[in-house]
């Protein structure tokens, strides 16, 4: 908030490394910047970190660390002293609150448009017919919350009256209609979000979309 912050980023291993609480002074601009790129760089086939990471700092070995966000565990790897952590793209949605577990209804309401879906966790196909949960890394299935992004827009709008907060993210505003006109949940269940389910799976589908209409209302 108020600062810039620099974030290392590779697409290739799916994750970003912060340095120290970079994470944690990210303004509602910047997160959805990351949520944009995280979108735009889909990848059905999920990398698995390598067993040890160094830092990239002091070069001491990586931990894996455990945290909760509401009742959602998240990981990623910090580096003792405090140089950073490096963590996957899931792991920071996850963090950022943007990832639910679908309810039993919304599972049988899956099943009924599509029979197999990529686990967000681990890429594996689940099948609906007789799982609802990952058979592989057990992780429930989740899918992207498409209200949040809303409500961060939202929020970078309204602080943007009269100038924009956040200036290395200035929304469009010329076109003050980007209030929210064209809802999220319009571009949601069209056949191009079922077969992106099912290739990257819920929450990659949902990135998708989030994506492109986060493209119109953010300036690059
Ligand atoms: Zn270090
Ligand atoms: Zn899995």
């Amino acid at each position: 908030m108020g600062g810039q912050v620099a974030i290392d980023v590779c697409a290739g291993c799916q994750a970003f490394w912060f340095d120290h609480f970079e994470s944690l002074k990210l303004s509602p601009g910047s997160t959805l910047k990351l949520m944009k790129f995280i979108g735009e760089h889909p990848s059905s086939a999920k990398p698995s970190p390598p067993g040890t990471m160094q830092c990239p700092r002091c070069a001491t070995t990586l931990k894996l660390a455990h945290d909760l966000q509401g009742n959602m565990p998240f990981t990623y790897w910090r580096c003792a002293t405090d140089d950073g952590h490096f963590i996957a793209f899931l792991e920071f949605l996850k963090e950022k609150n943007f990832i639910h577990r679908l309810t039993p209804g919304q599972i049988q309401e899956l099943r009924q448009n599509v029979q197999f879906v990529n686990c967000s966790s681990c890429g594996a196909s689940i099948n609906l017919e007789t799982d609802s949960a990952c058979p592989y890394c057990h992780a429930p299935i989740t899918m992207l919350d498409m209200k949040q992004p809303q409500l961060m827009l939202e929020q970078l709008r309204r602080a943007a009256e009269p100038k924009p907060l956040d200036p290395t993210l200035p929304l469009k505003v010329a076109s003050a209609k980007m209030a929210l006109e064209t809802s999220l949940a319009d571009y949601d269940r069209g056949t191009e979000w079922w077969s992106n389910a099912s290739c990257f799976g819920l929450v990659g589908a949902g990135l998708t979309v989030v994506a492109r209409w986060l493209s119109d209302k953010l300036v690059d």
